[in-house]
């Protein structure tokens, strides 16, 4: 599995939710796995290996509770936002070497489909929420730089633009 870098089309492009969750889409998604940890990212979207399919995964070292995090999730959806903002620093396995400061919602209530298709529903915060909000926008065509002044977006595409050029 290749992961796609900006400006890919796919990128933009809308995921599609599943009816069912199939043996492939499991496969596709173990796949993806492998590829986030290799790379290595702590989330990855279907769409980032040209898949428009509603399927992430996570992966992040838990640092207050001393655990990894690891996990596969089937049309995920945010159901409710708080008030309450954070900014933190994002970046992209779509856009290597290039962060930037980003505002979201500190707390999200999320649903999902797990690898045995049972509905998940919780309360995430901290760094897993705002993982999982980076990844359910790349299911929906958006960016993080999209949140970002256009001139700052159109320098970080150009840096990546140009660093896949060099590498070449
Ligand atoms: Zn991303």
């Amino acid at each position: 599995m290749e992961i796609l870098l900006v400006p890919h089309p796919v990128l933009r492009q809308k995921a599609n939710k599943l009816k069912i969750i199939s043996k492939e889409d499991i496969n596709i998604a173990n796949h993806m796995m492998e590829a986030m940890i290799k790379a290595p990212g702590v989330g990855l979207a279907a769409n980032q290996v040209g898949i428009l399919k509603q399927i992430v995964t996570i992966n992040f070292e838990d640092k207050e509770n001393n655990k990894k995090v690891n996990y596969i999730l089937f049309n995920p959806s945010i159901i409710q936002y708080s008030e309450e903002t954070v900014v933190m620093e994002e970046g992209c396995l779509s856009l290597p070497e290039q962060y930037a400061e980003v505002e979201r919602p500190k707390e999200i209530i999320l649903e999902y489909i797990n690898e045995n298709e049972k509905i998940i529903k919780k309360q995430i915060d901290g760094f897993e929420a705002r993982i999982l909000q980076h990844e359910i926008d790349h299911l929906s065509g958006k960016l993080f730089v999209d949140y970002l002044s256009s001139l700052k977006r159109n320098m970080l595409i150009k840096k990546v633009k140009k660093l896949q050029h060099l590498k070449k």
